[in-house]
């Protein structure tokens, strides 16, 4: 993860635990943060999962909906709803199929559900579905509890978390979500489970021990006391996490306003802080900021500065500033291979191959019907290539589908070798006008077009239950080869090639 997608607060997985580390430029601006909110909705707000959850992903999110009601977030894409039921409906169908006991109260009455549950409990049900764990400021609603032998203040059992996710791996958050319902749920039964769980998609169930999680859950939980009694102690900050997010009509416009510092390609929480605290406040400041020495300039390394003063300046042009790397490999005879997946389903719904590597190149796609139709697709699709075709593709999904089918497969590894992944290439061969991590962030402010036209890539799962679903898939990877071709040609040929009149324009 580079510098600029670095989040507020990174939850790290490590070992035996988490690491915690949190920005100190996300969560103590310099100045109040004016757009924040007032505390008068929030000091009534209790702390929930979703905050511990949302909190990972960045602290200004957290802090919007401890300060927020919902109706000031903005609706949700038709993709993203598609997701959401989809994680609904598995939660639904997994809990189904076992036999568990819901409490039952009047809707948002939290006590009446506490007390609901309380007596589930010690009646010793083996598996509750939506408990209600309610202590102090703190509400917790986990998918499932289950019952376990050994004494506690219930009796001769207790019980312990279980979260059911659409993930196929656990993630830093989620456990952190798991342990912040244990700690209620130990207070609750007057025992601390050994252990907490995720249940998968596939159906695995991942246990993990709380002991490990617990000091980084309290730090968590104790950073959104803050958050919610000191409006204006977070802000946003320009980064990935803001391309999904039901706040960015609220966060991006105010960033823009101020020429905030993230805007700018290359920088960090860290950073922006520094350059703050020296005086350095916006984009305008940073690309004119000429530090008299290591003090003036807070101690940051002299290149940094200086690359992120370029970067400022290129964010003013609004135009990406090719750099001449004359030694970079050409890549000529290439070929363009993309895939559109569908990340809940582990499915490629959709090769797209561009030969040679260009926008007047030859196009053609495969469309696999199931998940074992997969490589068969591919190795059809680019079967006809010349031998030795570099497969140009953008960032890791290509390369990580063909190692989990080439290991169960007579795959030809000289196929890999022949993989050159463009997403680390653009970055090095540019600045550009505005943080780039996705592919389309590349398109928007390396090519100054709209990533969107041919439809949202997210949306790809969803058009399978449309009648012209084989249309749309074909017409988003034509658009998106036709945008790596051209990225292709502005930025890596014409830096490889440093032409000079690209130079003189920069
Ligand atoms: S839009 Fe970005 S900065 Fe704002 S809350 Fe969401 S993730 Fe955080």
């Amino acid at each position: 993860m580079d510098a600029r997608n670095s989040p507020p607060c990174s939850v790290n997985r490590t070992g035996a635990g988490l690491h915690i580390g949190i920005a100190a430029s996300s969560l103590a601006p310099t100045a109040p943060n004016p757009d924040t909110p007032a505390a008068s909705v929030a000091q009534e707000r209790r702390i929930t999962g979703t905050h511990v959850y949302s909190f990972a992903k960045c602290a200004h999110l957290a802090a919007l909906d401890l300060h927020l009601p919902r109706s000031e977030r903005r609706a949700p894409h038709p993709w993203e709803e598609f997701a959401a039921k989809r994680g609904r409906d598995f939660e639904d169908d997994y809990v189904a199929k076992l036999d568990a006991v819901q409490p039952e109260y009047p809707e948002r009455d939290f006590e009446a559900g506490a007390a609901a549950t309380r007596e589930l409990l010690a009646r010793g049900v083996e598996l509750v579905h939506q408990a209600v764990l309610h202590r102090d400021d703190r509400l917790g609603l986990p998918d499932l509890l289950r019952r376990r032998e050994g004494r506690s203040d219930l009796g001769e059992h207790h019980y312990e978390v279980l979260d059911v996710k659409t993930s196929g791996q656990t993630r830093g958050d989620q456990i952190l979500q798991v342990v912040f319902y244990t700690q209620l749920l130990a207070e609750l039964q007057g025992r601390m489970p050994a252990e907490g769980a995720i249940i998968l998609k596939d159906g695995r169930e991942e246990r993990f021990a709380i002991a490990d999680y617990e000091a980084a859950c309290d730090e968590v939980v104790a950073e959104l006391r803050r958050l919610r009694d000191e409006p204006g102690r977070s802000r946003p900050f320009l980064q990935m996490a803001c391309s999904t997010c039901y706040h960015d009509q609220r966060c991006l416009p105010q960033l823009r306003e101020r020429g905030d510092l993230s805007l700018v390609h290359g920088m960090s929480h860290g950073a922006r802080a520094i350059l703050e605290q020296s005086g350095c406040t916006s984009v305008e400041d940073l690309a004119t900021f000429h530090p008299d020495g290591p003090r003036a300039r807070g101690n940051l390394d002299a290149t940094l500065v200086r690359r992120l003063r370029r970067s400022a300046q290129v964010t003013l042009l609004g135009k990406p500033l090719v750099e001449a790397r004359p030694r970079a490999e050409r890549l000529d005879r290439a070929a363009l291979v993309h895939l559109l997946t569908d990340p809940y389903a582990d499915r490629v719904l959709a090769f797209g191959l561009l030969h040679p590597a260009s926008e007047d190149g030859e196009f053609s796609f495969a469309l696999p019907e199931s998940h074992s139709d997969e490589w068969r697709a591919f190795r059809e699709l680019t079967a006809g290539l010349p031998q030795r075709t570099p497969l140009l593709h953008f960032g890791e999904a290509l390369h990580r589908w063909h190692e989990q089918h080439a290991f169960s497969r007579e795959a030809d590894p000289s196929l890999e070798a022949r993989f050159v992944d463009l997403q680390k290439r653009l970055k090095a061969a540019a600045i550009y006008p505005a943080p780039v991590a996705l592919l389309a962030d590349f398109v928007r402010h390396g090519l100054g077009r709209d990533p969107h036209r041919a439809g949202h890539v997210g949306a790809a799962a969803m058009w399978l239950d449309e009648p012209d679903a084989e249309e749309r898939l074909v017409r988003k990877l034509h658009s998106d080869l036709l945008d790596l071709a051209a990225l292709k040609r502005e930025i890596l040929d014409a830096s490889a090639g440093a032409l000079p009149e690209r130079e003189a324009q920069a």
